[in-house]
């Protein structure tokens, strides 16, 4: 089996990485590299110049504005931008809601929404998760009732990441009360700028505001703000979340931060020896190669697959489980590399333009923030034990 890109496919990833040297603002890529907060405006910059080149939605069909890329030119084109330190493209638009909307939505809502997520004109926020409704997502309490040509929205979603910064939300909401819970969900379509929205911020761990809770008191929305028929809401989220699943595996910044970790750990030394040339820890590091270039075989494997018109199956939920461990592996390793001074934990080193000084090298300071923030990525998307819990029953007859 030749696991080697062909000559097209090399000139292919030639002609993104100069482009995106060529594009990808200096302000932008040092801070991507360097595990900065990026401003909001940075990402929507980064996002109009790749869909005014046409390269908006490397994922989508041509007919909705896709470049039409095999699925090696896309994972290609998602490594290099990792390797070239390019901001992660936002899922909320782009792999969660878009894809409904081409498979689902009415003529309208895609003549409207899909171009304005290409250029990201609405910045959306999912609104799915709710207290005591996470894993146990069908058990959501905000409902939705039909009041003449309106829906009128009542409840509380949480952990909606980004929110303050969305001007639109996807929300599930329950429409038949009497129905079993799956049956009774529908999905939503909501201006935040409505009156009765109210986004509050939470803080994390690692001192970040990414997550927020949002309130819905007595929302009015037109009658077609609805995605396809009442009552199959969680159809469609069962289609979003398999896109969302693949797409938070990560691989190629998980290739970008192996060389990091590598290149950290080649400059640390235990007594005189760099780290990375010791028997234990380039024991570690060398596992993790093999489990990330395991997990971008199978991400290949089930990008094939997309292709040839097959929905992401078990490849989802094992792309979700691998991805996010060794996402969380890599933090800890780091932490490892710089041993104490990993220590003194500081969320203001992420600011851009931080100018503090650091204790320890450079690439230390964001070290301590990383791996609290990444904490996050085996709970959100489904947590790993519910992808477990998925794999054993539809996959393994368990
Ligand atoms: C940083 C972050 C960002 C997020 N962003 C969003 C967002 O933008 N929009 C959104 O809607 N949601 C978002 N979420 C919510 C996320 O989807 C939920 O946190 C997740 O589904 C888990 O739900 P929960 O937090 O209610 O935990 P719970 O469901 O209460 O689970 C608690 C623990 O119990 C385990 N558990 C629960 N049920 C089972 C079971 N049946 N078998 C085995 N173990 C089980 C879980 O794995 C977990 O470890 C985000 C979460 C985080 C942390």
């Amino acid at each position: 089996m030749d696991l080697n890109y062909t000559a097209e496919e090399q000139a292919f990833a030639a002609e993104v990485r100069a482009w995106v040297r060529a594009n990808l603002p200096a302000e932008t890529r040092h801070a991507v590299e360097h595990h900065k907060r990026l401003r909001k405006e940075q990402y929507v910059d980064w996002q109009r110049r790749l869909a005014d080149h046409g390269w908006g939605a490397p994922s989508w069909p041509t007919q909705f504005g896709g470049p039409g890329w095999t699925p090696v030119q896309k994972h290609i084109f998602d490594e290099v931008l990792s390797e070239e330190h390019a901001p992660q493209p936002l899922p909320f638009g782009l792999n969660m809601i878009g894809p409904v909307i081409m498979a689902f939505g009415s003529k309208a809502q895609q003549d409207h929404y899909l171009p304005r997520i290409l250029t990201q004109e609405d910045w959306w926020c999912q609104g799915f998760s709710e207290p005591g409704s996470g894993s146990d997502l069908a058990s959501l309490r905000s409902k939705a009732v039909l009041d003449g040509d309106q829906w009128v929205i009542n409840g509380q979603k949480t952990w909606t990441t980004l929110a303050q910064h969305a001007n639109i939300i996807f929300v599930l909401a329950r429409t038949d009360f009497q129905a079993k819970p799956q049956k009774g969900i529908s999905m939503f379509l909501v201006d935040m700028a409505l009156p009765g929205v109210t986004v509050r911020p939470i803080i994390t761990v690692d001192g970040e505001h990414e997550v927020n809770e949002v309130f819905f008191d007595d929302v009015r929305i037109p009658k077609d703000c609805i995605v396809g028929e009442p009552g199959q809401g969680w159809t469609y989220a069962k289609f979003l979340l398999s896109h969302e699943r693949t797409g938070i595996a990560r691989i190629g910044r998980s290739k970008a931060e192996l060389r990091r970790l590598k290149h950290i750990a080649a400059t640390e030394t235990v007594d005189g020896v760099p780290l990375i040339d010791t028997s234990g820890f380039r024991e570690k590091v060398a596992g993790l190669e093999i489990e990330l270039m395991a997990l971008e075989l199978t991400n290949l494997r089930m990008l094939a697959a997309e292709k040839h018109g097959q929905a992401p199956g078990a490849e989802a939920n094992m792309l979700k489980i691998k991805g996010s461990e060794i996402q969380q592996t890599l933090t800890e390793l780091m932490m490892e590399a710089v041993g104490p001074y990993a220590l003194p934990f500081d969320p203001q080193a992420r600011e851009q333009g931080w100018n503090g000084e650091p204790i320890g090298p450079d690439y230390a300071a964001p070290l301590a923030p990383d791996y609290f923030n990444y904490r996050k990525v085996t709970i959100y998307g489904g947590s790993n034990e519910i992808q477990r819990n998925i794999l054993a029953k539809a996959h393994l007859g368990l």
